[in-house]
């Protein structure tokens, strides 16, 4: 890639353009440097089978924090199996017993530092030397999600694509039912976003789908989505 993109362009360029398209696009501008990142959850199936569809030796970061529940972790297994994934499973440094035995369930003392060890610092490792990262991140999924676009450039010039932006709930089970394609086995117990299993309840009707994630506390996102600077449009004078 050498001429510098044109995002503003390529925001309006996808407006409407079906998800698959977006992801080819990343798949073309980035490979080899270009990597996606899941967390398994309920309807992950759907961003994994289109981007395997186009490149199967797509690069899939999963954070394997230690902390999932066995469910996540059985859907995962099956997933890769049944996809032919190339996954690529990111670890804490310190090893999950070592870390149980130094800081204990600090998941309710610091849920920050907790995410930072075992999320963002993993994260940040593997995606260096990434150019192009895809992420399943939806505007419809929280109210801090509202403002995200197609292609966003960030700090270190890695630039995030997320497909599925405008998809809502209903079209991601439309996508899994028409491909035949599995939902995380939790869901039915009404578990909409599901991740670390100390930190995540299920929902009840009415109640938004990451309502369930740190529930009680202030914290809405784990770190991996806020830790780099979103680099600003210089047009934007706010
Ligand atoms: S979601 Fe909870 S258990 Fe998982 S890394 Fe964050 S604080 Fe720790």
């Amino acid at each position: 890639m050498s001429k510098p993109l044109d995002l503003k362009q390529l925001n309006k360029d996808f407006d409407g353009k079906p998800p698959h398209e977006i992801v080819q696009w990343a798949v073309d501008t980035f490979s080899p440097e270009v990597a996606l990142s899941t967390s398994f959850g309920s309807t992950s199936a759907v961003l994994l089978h289109m981007a395997s569809q186009i490149k199967p030796d797509l690069r899939i970061l999963f954070l394997e924090t230690g902390f999932h529940f066995p469910e996540t972790i059985n859907f995962k297994n099956d997933l890769v199996k049944r996809l032919n994934l190339n996954i690529d499973e990111l670890t804490s440094e310190m090893p999950r017993e070592e870390f149980k035995q130094v800081h204990g369930n600090l998941y309710e003392r610091d849920p920050d530092k907790c995410c930072y060890l075992n999320k963002v610092a993993p994260l940040k490792k593997a995606l260096v030397g990434v150019k192009g990262w895809i992420t399943g991140i939806r505007r419809s999924q929280s109210d801090t999600r509202t403002l995200v676009d197609y292609v966003e450039e960030y700090e270190g010039g890695i630039i995030k694509i997320n497909p599925l932006r405008d998809w809502n709930a209903k079209d991601m089970w439309e996508y899994l039912k028409k491909y035949k394609l599995p939902y995380h086995p939790l869901f039915d117990e009404g578990f909409v976003s599901i991740g670390c299993a100390p930190c995540t309840r299920a929902v009840v009707p009415g109640e938004h789908e990451r309502s369930g994630r740190w529930s009680g506390s202030q914290k809405k996102e784990c770190g991996i989505h806020t830790f780099l600077q979103k680099k600003k449009d210089p047009e934007d004078k706010g």
